[in-house]
């Protein structure tokens, strides 16, 4: 009974909600029955079959909700890396929230905590901490999880109107998934051609959809902080990663983000894609937000100071790993040298033609004069 109601309101918590927080992390299979069904629901292929226009709809759903993830999920309501006006920031939760990661306040709330105490005990989801599938997955099963501390995003939750997207969460996926099923229906009756129905788009825009997107986030999570290169010495072990910033629109350089999270862009150099910046840059241009923050002139300069230093050790471990290196070093200077040396001794020893003595003068008189005791040669 609790189970369902927490299913249509997520603010209902039997109990203390601080007490239920602060409880060591348990699986609530009852509660998880929704997301269950979202991954059961892709086996809906096998029934509804597949067309083009269903396949495309679903690529274009992923990329279109991963960008409500990350340029508005993170990137506004976890770091306010821009600003936008009350009805713009309404706006931007509804989009998010067609992601099915539940609500706006819950998921910055969360994410927040995490850059508080990344890869300590108390992050929810470090892979170094609690491993990988639950860092993954496992974390968003966990009773202690599920409720949201609205005193602590007390800058988000002064607004009813998010409060209450984040309360019933489950409002903005029902209804998107029903416009799903009516578009595939429409087109069904309209474009027969197309080679779809209802239950075809709801399977693949829906299911098939925003299970990969759910996957795609959770790699930030689970890999983020395992896989790729570290520029920034930061407190934990966040990495840059150029598959992750493909398959997450620019999160994967979230190294250079947990270094400076106030910043726009994650991406800090033109060669480091991220796509939610360039959508942000493109929504900006349309006056729904302004204000993106850019990267501070030390922390680039940071950076390069550490890509200098890193650069350096990388050498130092060369020569270390390859010993022949090292001798390399030595033989090299001291073969120069032996040449050096011996080209000019061959110099100072060997007269020059000209200032060779004369064949016809007196051999003795040249060998007495550096030693008398030799025998004179007549
Ligand atoms: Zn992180
Ligand atoms: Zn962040």
């Amino acid at each position: 009974m609790t189970a369902f109601a927490q299913w249509i309101d997520s603010d209902y918590t039997p109990g203390d909600p601080d007490k239920v927080r602060n409880a060591p992390d348990k699986v609530d299979w009852m509660r998880c029955i929704p997301f269950i069904i979202l991954h059961a629901g892709c086996f809906g292929v096998l029934w509804v079959g597949f067309s083009p226009v269903a396949a495309w709809t679903a690529v274009a759903l992923y990329v279109v909700r991963m960008f409500a993830v990350t340029g508005i999920y993170h990137r506004y309501f976890s770091h306010k890396t821009y600003s936008t006006s009350r009805l713009g920031q309404f706006l931007l939760a509804l989009w998010g929230a067609t992601a099915v990661q539940r609500g706006a306040l819950w998921w910055a709330y969360h994410h927040r905590h995490h850059h508080q105490h990344s890869d300590e005990p108390e992050d929810a989801h470090s892979p170094h901490v609690h491993g990988f599938w639950w860092s993954h997955i496992g974390w968003i099963t966990s009773r202690r999880n599920f409720p949201t501390d609205y005193s602590k995003i007390k800058d988000l939750s002064k607004y009813p109107e998010l409060v209450w997207l984040n309360r019933f969460d489950t409002a903005v996926p029902l209804v998107f998934a029903i416009a799903l099923w009516v578009l595939g229906a429409l087109l069904e009756k309209y474009a027969p051609g197309l080679g779809t129905n209802g239950w075809q788009m709801l399977v693949w825009g829906f299911f098939v959809s925003t299970t990969a997107l759910f996957h795609g986030t959770s790699c930030i999570n689970s890999m983020a902080h395992l896989m790729g290169k570290r520029r920034f010495k930061t407190n934990d072990d966040s990495r840059n990663s150029f598959i992750l910033a493909i398959i997450c629109l620019g999160e994967g350089w979230h190294n250079n983000h947990h270094r400076y999270q106030s910043s726009t862009r994650n991406g800090f150099y033109w060669w480091e894609i991220d796509l939610t910046y360039y959508g942000l840059k493109f929504l900006s241009w349309t006056g729904l937000i302004w204000g993106l923050k850019p990267v501070p002139q030390s922390v680039l300069e940071e950076a390069e100071r550490e890509e200098h230093l890193a650069s350096i050790a990388a050498a130092q471990r060369a020569v270390h790993a390859h010993p022949e290196f090292s001798s390399l070093k030595k033989v090299v200077p001291a073969a120069a040298a032996i040449a050096v040396a011996t080209a000019t001794a061959a110099q100072t020893t060997l007269p020059k033609r000209t200032e060779r003595p004369p064949l016809h003068k007196n051999v003795p008189q040249q060998a007495g004069q550096t030693d008398t005791t030799s025998p004179r040669v007549m």
